[in-house]
């Protein structure tokens, strides 16, 4: 597939591989139609997560405070403005949307955007739609996703220990989690695991992570935790490095490097021992900027070039005034040509400052 597109900071044509097809970007296309998002870096945008609610059922410590202050629902998209914008950028080149949130499970009726967005795996303008949840809710909609063309979910579990996951979540039930993975795989979801590696709350637990997960067929991947918002307590107290934890992992299994990807920012290693997966998400230690092919979008309409950066765009504007998606185009293109290089996420103890001001949360992991 060959197509055209214009990138207003370059002027000149050249041409760049994106997505296993070669694009050949030049000056001809009208400005505010749909046209492959390509940053400043050469970085070609093919993957958009939307978080489609702030709200969740669970508080993680580490990803909000107690007393959270959530969005008056008036402020949210619709589910048909979502579907306009996921669209949009589907019709930009993306080509894999991960729904997000809070969690996106709670939003109500989500599964009329699952079915909606479904019609894009079906045209094969999309590759994959997915969705990353705490799996309070599976149990009620794997099915339904599955039926979506849902084939594959993070579902995040730091913990296999009922107490501990009430302590972390401050109030969710590892029970409803397990039972709603359970129906996931039952309904021919791929399920992988996400971990946040927490100091004093599972270290003790990576091993058995990895064997549970890889015992039910699911991945896992460890994530360093990230000073997104002001939480209680200090970022330092939470943050551990991911060379610690391979480090343990390493002297229970056997690791090696693997080129496996699944389209995100995990490195993975294969496991001799179980035959699993396990893959490392490391913002602080590696980042993993210079190949970073995603924006966020937030349930207000606000486009995040970087996770780790407050820059954003408003794209509700655009998105309610011009019924063509000509001038949401254009606010689009503008935001892509501002996307940074990366971010620079530091946690030190005693400087207990988030790096950006909103929660992971609002912007969706
Ligand atoms: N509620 C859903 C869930 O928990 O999977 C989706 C949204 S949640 C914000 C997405 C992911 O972000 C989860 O895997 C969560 O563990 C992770 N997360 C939240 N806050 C984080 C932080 N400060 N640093 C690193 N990961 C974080
Ligand atoms: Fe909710 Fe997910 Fe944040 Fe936990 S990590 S509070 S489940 S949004």
């Amino acid at each position: 597939m060959i197509q055209r597109c214009m990138v207003i900071r370059l002027g000149k044509p050249y041409t760049i591989a994106m997505n296993k097809h070669i694009i050949n970007l030049d000056s001809t296309s009208p400005a505010g139609q749909p046209t492959p998002m390509v940053d400043p870096f050469g970085r070609a945008i093919t993957y958009v997560r939307v978080s489609v609610t702030d709200r969740c059922d669970f508080r993680c410590v580490y990803c909000m405070s107690e007393d959270m202050h959530f969005l008056p629902k008036q402020d949210l998209l619709s589910l048909e403005e979502l579907d306009r914008l996921c669209t949009a950028f589907v019709d930009k080149g993306t080509r894999k949307l991960r729904i997000t949130g809070g969690e996106p499970l709670v939003r109500r009726d989500i599964m009329k955007l699952f079915k909606s967005l479904s019609r894009h795996l079906d045209s094969g303008a999309l590759d994959e739609l997915t969705v990353t949840t705490n799996g309070s809710q599976l149990a009620k909609y794997a099915t339904d996703l599955a039926a979506c063309g849902v084939k594959r979910i993070n579902v995040s579990l730091d913990t296999l220990d009922a107490d501990k996951f009430r302590a972390v979540t401050r109030w969710g039930e590892l029970s409803k989690v397990l039972g709603g993975i359970e129906v996931a795989q039952k309904a021919g979801i791929a399920v992988k695991i996400n971990a946040v590696a927490l100091q004093g709350v599972n270290e003790d637990e990576f091993e058995s992570l990895v064997r549970w997960s890889h015992g039910i067929g699911a991945d896992m991947t460890f994530i360093e935790v990230m000073p997104l918002g002001e939480v209680s307590g200090q970022r330092a107290d939470q943050y551990i490095p991911l060379s610690r934890v391979k480090a343990q992992l390493m002297e229970r299994f056997t690791l090696t490097d693997i080129a496996y990807k699944t389209g995100g920012p995990a490195r993975y290693v294969s496991v001799k021992e179980t035959g699993g997966r396990i893959g490392f998400i490391t913002p602080l230690t590696h980042n993993f900027c210079e190949s970073c092919n995603r924006v966020r979008v937030t349930c207000t309409g606000t486009l995040y070039m970087c996770l780790g950066q407050e820059d954003a765009a408003d794209l509700r504007t655009p998105l309610r005034a011009d019924p063509t998606n000509e001038s949401l185009n254009k606010a689009i293109d503008a935001a892509i040509l501002r996307k940074p290089k990366g971010h620079d996420f530091i946690i030190e103890r005693g400087a207990n400052i988030p790096s950006v001001g909103r929660h992971m949360s609002m912007t969706g992991g």
